[in-house]
């Protein structure tokens, strides 16, 4: 059995004030649920959120981290200063990192083998472009974004996939749960060739414009073992809704 998991990415959006009452209608009451629940806020809100979450099941994670344990790297972050943080995931190889930042599948490669070194939980996000689904390359591009980043990790016991199309990110366009699913399906196939995963215990994430109203639909899906969440985790009801959902 795979325990659902909802992640809420906050990306760039917040201030302690707004990061406070948005962790505060989260965590009081708490809501029971079957699913695992991550938060993702900015950096320099991740002490805030550690601290109000601990007393909740609630987990802490960030958006990124340096592929370098430490050294002369400004403005970077190790994954070991997120663990001493008390974060216990972050999210890798986002497509706003891939397109903002130029992050190669290789840069990628790397800094999930220093956040699994760290002890970190890793979500490694895959997914298109509308230009790659359109030309049919869709599956291609997931294997291969895939492939460079899990072939040769000393340990994968601890990852998560999130497929996001990048089509969906952000422009309330979600995947249809058929196309996800299908996704979903093809990426559990692929895992068969990774050495040291057992595909059916991987978590496989949705991200991409899912909302309450869309979750429900989603979660039923065979390969879909819950969601990783942008903006709609940024409005506590709407949030709750997708946790309850899973
Ligand atoms: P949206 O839910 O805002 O489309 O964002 C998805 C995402 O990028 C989560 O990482």
């Amino acid at each position: 059995m795979r325990r659902p998991l909802v992640m809420g990415n906050w990306k760039m959006h917040g201030s302690r004030a707004s990061v406070g009452q948005l962790l505060d209608a989260l965590i009081r009451p708490e809501q029971e649920s079957a699913a695992e629940v991550v938060v993702c806020p900015a950096f320099v809100h991740l002490q805030q959120a550690v601290d109000v979450c601990e007393p909740s099941s609630i987990a802490v994670g960030a958006q990124d981290c340096s592929h370098m344990r430490s050294g002369a790297y400004t403005g970077e972050v190790s994954a070991g200063m997120l663990v001493d943080l008390g974060c216990r995931w972050v999210i890798l190889g986002h497509s706003e990192r891939r397109q903002y930042h130029a992050e190669s599948d290789g840069l990628v490669a790397a800094k999930l083998a220093a956040a699994l070194a760290a002890g970190l939980r890793v979500v490694l996000c895959v997914g298109e472009t509308q230009e790659e689904r359109e030309a049919g390359e869709a599956q291609l591009v997931v294997a291969s974004q895939l492939h460079a980043a899990l072939a040769e990790q000393a340990s994968l016991t601890d990852i998560v996939i999130a497929y996001e199309p990048v089509w969906a990110i952000g422009t309330g366009l979600t995947a249809t749960p058929e196309q996800a699913q299908q996704m979903h399906a093809f990426i559990r196939k692929e895992l068969v060739q990774c050495e040291g995963v057992i595909p059916e215990r991987v978590r496989l994430l949705y991200g991409g414009s899912v909302k309450a109203a869309n979750a429900s639909a989603l979660f039923g899906q065979q390969d879909i073992d819950g969601a990783l969440v942008g903006g709609a985790s940024l409005d506590a009801e709407e949030f709750r809704q997708i946790i309850a959902a899973a």
